[in-house]
């Protein structure tokens, strides 16, 4: 853009530079209006403008950048209403504003208006001109509450997506600096590396063709997009899982009403056997490996101590618990039930625990109906790092049960 002082046949003496014209000023473009405009002064010797409304300079490159370019004598205008941008004979162009610093209208004639990319759509686009909510429901991926990309889920930051192999960077993910966009960049790279050099997929749901009837409600549960319906031979419809998209969560397997769907990691009968297993009079806790199994292992090593009587069920996922499990532990004999998931907004699995939360709900009607007291099946959501509370919901689950604990 800099290489040529000559437009046309007229020689390039004054430049403005307009960061955020159409209403949205962001890091990136008020960086580039600040080194661009630095650039025009110090190779060009021409006379450079920065108008902005918002010069967003609030990281170290960019605050240095900014004084080396007042320095240098690049003058920033700052404007409240758009400036009216008319043509002079000559060709230059005449802006005129009101600065709000000055209190002053002032009128500019320059050679040049820089613009920063796709600005002729910005003015039209909702969100400061981050259209895409269009992008996100053909990713099958969500948007944040601002309408960027990134979705607000501690598991997912910094660029992961709720697909595999879809990594958000840079603008669309949010108002970014420099620096940041970089070790975005970065960091997907590396997310992409570890995901292709995994040696095999072993891991992953599995639906028996034979019993699936393609009702699709496992295509719109998976929360990671990775369940297609399938067209085979001899005219059979059917389900089926992307390998590397699956992300083992096993919210499919609990939502399948013809138990065809399976998890590999945590199915059925793996966990019906566990509750075989269990003795009279236990408390049972269905853990998240995400959450709550961390958190039981970090009390064992800072050593807190929690009732005897507890045995944890792990799951991959809360969402992954069928009311069936519940029920069956109380069949076995179980004291009390638990049912341990991440805290909510932050499941891994996005609304894994919010499905476990309403099947919880539907077990306790279950067992009340059944005759025997809800107060027995309970949820709680927690973090890895909340060990306390994890031993603290399990003690006061335990004293409260009549027929174990402190009674
Ligand atoms: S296990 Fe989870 S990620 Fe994999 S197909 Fe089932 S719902 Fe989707
Ligand atoms: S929920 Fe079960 S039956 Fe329905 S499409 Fe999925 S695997 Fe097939």
């Amino acid at each position: 853009m800099l290489g040529s002082l000559e437009e046309g046949s007229r020689s390039i003496r004054c430049i403005a530079f307009m960061g955020d014209p159409g209403g949205g000023a962001s890091r990136r473009s008020s960086f580039s209006a600040v080194s661009c405009a630095l650039a025009a002064t110090e190779r060009l010797g021409v006379d450079a403008y920065v108008l902005m409304r918002n010069v967003e300079v609030d990281f170290a490159e960019a605050e240095r950048l900014y004084r080396r370019a007042r320095d240098q004598g690049v003058v920033f205008l700052k404007y409240r209403d758009q400036p009216v941008m008319s043509s002079e004979a000559d060709g230059r162009v005449r802006l005129e504003l009101e600065d709000v610093l000055l209190g002053e209208r002032v009128a500019l004639v320059c050679d040049l208006v820089v613009l920063p990319d796709g600005v002729g759509a910005l003015s039209d686009r909702p969100n400061h001109g981050r259209p895409y909510q269009e992008l996100a429901a053909l990713l099958d991926a969500g948007v944040d509450p601002q309408g960027f990309l990134q979705e607000d889920n501690v598991h997912l930051y910094p660029v992961s997506s709720r697909r595999s192999g879809v990594y958000f960077c840079g603008d669309c993910r949010g108002d970014l600096d420099i620096g940041r966009i970089r070790a975005d960049a970065a960091n997907a790279a590396l997310s992409a590396y570890g995901l292709l050099s995994r040696p095999s997929v072993c891991t992953v749901a599995e639906a028996k063709r034979e019993t699936c009837a393609a009702c699709l409600t496992c295509v719109r549960a998976c929360p990671h997009g990775a369940i297609h319906i399938v067209n085979g031979d001899s005219e059979e419809v059917y389900a089926a899982v992307d390998a590397l998209a699956c992300q083992d969560c096993g919210v499919c397997a609990a939502v399948c009403p013809a138990e065809s769907m399976q998890s590999r990691s945590a199915s059925d009968e793996q966990l019906l056997a566990q509750i075989e297993c269990l003795d009279m009079g236990r408390l049972v806790a269905f853990c998240c490996v995400e959450s709550a199994c961390q958190a039981a292992d970090r009390a064992g090593r800072m050593g807190f101590h929690y009732p005897e009587p507890l045995r944890i069920i792990p799951i991959p996922c809360a969402g992954r618990l069928d009311p069936l499990h519940i029920m069956k532990a109380l069949e076995r004999g179980a004291a009390g039930v638990m049912v341990f998931g991440c805290q909510e907004g932050a499941c891994r699995h996005l609304e894994g625990n919010l499905r476990a939360k309403a099947r919880v709900a539907y077990a306790r009607g279950l067992a009340e109906e059944a005759g025997v007291s809800g107060e027995r099946i309970r949820m709680v959501n927690l973090s890895a790092e909340m060990a306390r509370s994890f031993v603290k919901a399990v003690q006061t689950m335990w004293e409260s049960l009549p027929e174990g604990g402190a009674t």
